[in-house]
């Protein structure tokens, strides 16, 4: 399972009354007693606060939620599998975005190159001899860049092969 995406998050508001949910209402006061807070004000400051959860659904399994807030910040752990939540797909491409290999022509990082590939399993062996990428938006041939060279250096005055 991945983390949902920034602005994709699906969330429920939830209110921690004393009456309705005394067991976490009580931890949550123990919480803020541990951090130094008089009794009767976390009492009184708890039930206003508005905790927003965010909702996940484990196939074959059954809904989970998880503070929004603490979603970005920690590793999540799915809690009927165990399994640790990836990463969601914004921040893979965040992290990786200037060793990304693009066109130097227009930027774009949705380059092909050619590559040999198993025949009945179509597992990915390893490039071909031909280092050149092809960018399927200008529709020729060129040698790859990363991210950061094509911010650095602009784009090229080449023209590229058909
Ligand atoms: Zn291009």
């Amino acid at each position: 399972m991945k983390k949902n995406n920034a602005g994709t998050e699906e969330v429920i508001d939830i209110f921690l009354s004393e009456e309705k949910f005394p067991i976490a209402f009580k931890a949550k006061v123990d919480e803020l007693i541990g951090q130094g807070w008089e009794e009767a004000e976390a009492r009184e400051w708890i039930p206003k606060v508005t905790f927003q959860m965010e909702l996940y659904y484990s196939v074959d399994q059954g809904l989970f939620m998880v503070e929004a807030e603490t979603v970005e910040s920690i590793a999540i752990f799915n809690p009927y599998s165990g399994d640790e939540l990836e990463e969601c797909e914004d921040s893979i491409i965040e992290q990786a975005d200037s060793n990304y290999y693009c066109c130097p022509k227009c930027g774009s990082t949705d380059v092909h190159i050619k590559a040999w590939v198993g025949l009945n399993t179509s597992k990915y062996i390893g490039t071909a001899e031909e280092e050149r990428i092809w960018c399927p938006h200008c529709e020729r041939h060129f040698e790859p860049v990363t991210v950061e060279e094509f911010k650095t250096d602009g784009p090229t005055e080449e023209e590229g092969e058909e």
